[in-house]
């Protein structure tokens, strides 16, 4: 062992709706404690609610939501890699992973030899951790009256600084005083917020100054940022771009989990790319099943199920899903 060497890695983004918050968990995932089969719906709790363990059973279904989810994170994180980092095309690569995600890889020799330090540093930024604002163009022109002449970032400012500026204009475009509350904003901040989004939209496409107008100071910009930052960070898994050991499944093998096949997706034409259809391996022939329970499922142009303690007969691409999934058993004796 002592004599192998490591020779590199290349760059590796997985971009998985388990690390996600998506909407629509709770109406098909599900978990079971391992120690009473206390069961529910959407994600596992940390402790079970009725004896207290912390081991569960869990299934869980992609949907569309899901992976629109998922490949809205992705959109993110390529314009973060071609923008920002100034990879070129050629060396981006995204697949659908065959199961809830998509899988980016950049494939350079500059990035084939960072260690996970350099890893680390690289998500910080894509995950936009510890960015501090005053770092990026907020700032106070006026020292003795704080609330007035603010400075921010431009929408058209490039890296983080634009980020900042597009995220906060995404919050006002579909502002109320409800949201800008729960972001921690004091009523009558809200208030003069809400009601001059427009003065303040108007200025920024003009690249004018953030405090057009009175009453808002740095500390309220501040946290408007905050939730920018996040709007505007691509939702990577930390461990998979750090660790430099990780073997990576390679395009065209098939996800244990759904029988899909991990997919090449061309960078031109990301935003229609079916991973229901695309990903599909077994094409021809259908086979009889028994269901135990599994949620309404898509597989090519057709949806099936939901299905609850039934035979029934499926495409081969759709058996195998469920197949996969655990729910379902080989009904068909010739098979
Ligand atoms: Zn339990
Ligand atoms: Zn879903």
């Amino acid at each position: 062992m002592a004599q192998k060497g490591w020779l590199g890695a290349d760059l590796i983004f997985d971009i998985d709706a388990d690390h996600i918050s998506t909407p629509c968990d709770k109406l098909h995932d599900v978990w079971v404690c391992s120690g009473c089969c206390f069961a529910g719906r959407g994600k596992a709790p940390e402790r079970c609610p009725q004896c207290g363990g912390e081991r569960f059973e869990t299934n869980v279904w992609a949907c569309e939501v899901c992976l629109e989810t998922a490949k809205i994170e992705v959109l993110k994180l390529l314009d973060i890699l071609l923008e920002d980092f100034g990879f070129s095309e050629d060396e981006v690569h995204v697949f659908f992973s065959g199961h809830r995600g998509y899988h980016v890889q950049v494939e350079s020799d500059v990035v084939r030899g960072l260690d996970s330090v350099a890893r680390k540093e690289i998500v910080d930024y894509v995950l936009g951790l510890g960015l501090d604002a005053k770092f990026h163009g907020l700032g106070s022109l006026d020292i003795y009256d704080a609330s007035r002449l603010i400075s921010g970032p431009s929408l058209a400012d490039s890296g983080w600084r634009g980020r900042i500026a597009r995220g906060v204009y995404e919050i006002l475009l579909d502002v109320s005083q409800k949201r800008l509350e729960e972001l921690g904003l004091s009523r009558r901040i809200a208030k003069v917020i809400v009601e001059n989004k427009n003065r303040i939209l108007e200025s920024w496409d003009r690249g004018g100054p953030w405090g057009v107008i009175r009453g808002v100071g740095l500390e309220s910009w501040r946290k408007l940022i905050e939730c920018g930052v996040i709007f505007q960070s691509a939702k990577v898994d930390t461990v998979v771009t750090t660790d430099i050991h990780r073997l990576i499944r390679l395009e065209g093998t098939l996800h244990g989990k759904t029988g899909f096949k991990k997919t090449m997706v061309e960078l031109s034409r990301i935003e229609e790319f079916d991973p229901f259809k695309e990903g599909i391996a077994f094409k021809k022939g259908t086979v009889k099943v028994f269901v135990t329970e599994s949620p309404k499922v898509r597989v090519g142009d057709e949806s099936f199920g939901p299905f609850c303690n039934q035979e029934v007969e499926l495409p081969m691409a759709a058996a195998m899903l469920l197949l996969c999934k655990g729910v379902a058993r080989v009904a068909d004796e010739d098979v």
